[in-house]
């Protein structure tokens, strides 16, 4: 290689390296504010028992609502947990019926609703501690718990949490809607 080339080459790589860098840099920039919209993994499953559900984020609800949490059918009586340290808030609506506000020690919030009852009352709870029991009350169809998960004032897809965190043996993400009460 003459020197001449040398030095174009150089020259090439000099101006790749001065476009990438700035570009590397958004991409780390982009990575820490969707950072922000995720929450860690849960530290229990939310329905201690066994349970299915599916990915139904964003299906059309009511009202023009969309869904913002995970169903989680579950036989009626199975206890409900805590999914981290934090404080549990036990309120009751037309929409969620029975249901808990927990903000974790971490700041993040999660949503319990539709349950048949609570347990004790609203406290100071650690993660996996018993908070109540699968249900219907509220607007709900079937027992089940509705689990949202809101890092902000905004609901994230609870689903891969979820997923994540009550195993192999409660996902039916893949299974026809149709085919689901087959498979209860
Ligand atoms: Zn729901």
């Amino acid at each position: 290689m003459s020197s001449t080339r040398k030095y174009r080459a150089a020259a090439v790589i000099g101006l790749a390296a001065s476009w990438l860098v700035p570009h590397v840099a958004d991409a780390h920039e982009r990575t820490a504010l969707t950072e922000l919209d995720t929450v860690a993994p849960l530290a229990a499953c939310p329905v201690a028992g066994p349970s299915s559900f599916i990915d139904s984020w964003g299906d059309a609800r009511s009202s023009g609502r969309r869904h913002e949490g995970v169903d989680m059918e579950a036989d009626r009586g199975t206890p409900v947990v805590a999914v981290r340290d934090g404080s549990a808030e036990f309120k009751r609506s037309n929409l969620g019926g029975n249901a808990i506000w927990l903000t974790a020690a971490t700041g993040e919030r999660f949503y319990y609703a539709h349950l048949d009852d609570w347990a004790g009352e609203s406290r100071d709870v650690r993660a996996g501690e018993v908070i109540g029991y699968v249900g219907q009350t509220g607007n709900a169809r079937g027992d089940h718990l509705h689990f949202e998960a809101r890092p902000g004032d905004a609901a994230v897809n609870a689903f891969p949490l979820v997923d994540a965190a009550c195993g192999p043996s409660a996902r039916l993400g893949h299974v026809p809607v149709v085919l689901r009460p087959l498979l209860r």
